[in-house]
């Protein structure tokens, strides 16, 4: 595994240089959640119309050793899934466990590769962002990411335009826990849970920062959708299940997340 990653980081060759930088841009809160852009086309940012009981659990900044095992874990035992929006920066440094997630049947989807605001770059720096994150991803895991979710949640036209390029759609939240402010894990898990209802994108981290609380809310958390008859599930599988409305969100290579053996 780790020489399939060198080998990749030596075609990109401006991994490298970006290493150093990456760390201290992590480092910042991960979502000093700006609100995310409402209704923007092509954008997800609102419950999607499933009619389905399905809420999709959606985690940035890891993968991480700290955390990652554990929400695996957790997701397993319940016959859940979500999807994680991870850095190329940590799945360079953690490979192993961004191939864990998709064989376990999980989503990985593009959140750049060094928690930049993306709308600020230049288009070369920006396309840098979230490629070198996708072929990382592609690479690791044997299939694309659909899905890009900006740092900050931070968009723009620009920023929308980019992902497509690279046959993603771009994806926020609807539901904020704001977990990396480490407001404890029950009021993490309610603020995941209040307005539940089909179709809902909770946004957690699983990286960044220390993330034990966010463990912890989503053993909770996933005990109140089995309790409630929801199902936790990736945003593919969610998006595949919404109603022809949302079509147009749809990304181009869309398939439900397969186990990578
Ligand atoms: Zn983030």
């Amino acid at each position: 595994m780790s020489r399939l990653v060198e080998s990749a980081l030596r075609r990109r060759g401006l991994a490298a240089l970006m290493a150093a930088g990456s760390l201290l841009a992590c480092a910042a809160p991960a979502s000093a959640a700006a609100a995310p852009t409402q209704g923007q086309r092509g954008v997800l940012s609102e419950p999607l119309p499933v009619s389905k009981q399905e809420v999709a659990l959606t985690f940035d900044d890891g993968p991480s050793p700290g955390a990652t095992p554990q929400i695996l874990a957790l997701l397993k035992s319940h016959g859940a899934h979500a999807t994680f929006f991870v850095l190329g920066s940590e799945l360079e440094r953690f490979p192993g466990l961004g191939a864990q997630e998709a064989r376990t049947g999980n989503e990985v989807a593009d959140h750049g590769m060094t928690h930049k605001s993306l709308p600020g770059l230049s288009q070369a720096r920006m396309l840098y962002e979230l490629r070198a994150t996708a072929d990382l991803i592609q690479e690791l895991t044997g299939k694309p990411p659909a899905f890009a979710r900006p740092p900050y949640g931070n968009m723009s036209q620009r920023v929308l335009q980019v992902a497509r390029s690279l046959h993603m759609s771009v994806a926020l939240w609807s539901t904020d826990t704001l977990d990396w402010q480490t407001p404890g894990a029950a009021t993490i898990a309610r603020r995941a849970l209040q307005g539940l209802a089909p179709g809902q994108i909770v946004l957690m981290h699983d990286g960044g920062g220390p993330r034990q609380q966010t463990v912890q809310a989503v053993r909770e958390i996933l005990d109140a959708l089995d309790a409630r008859g929801y199902k936790a599930v990736t945003l593919a599988q969610l998006v595949q299940d919404a109603k022809p409305s949302v079509a147009h969100h749809m990304p181009h290579r869309s398939s439900p997340p397969r186990p990578v053996s």
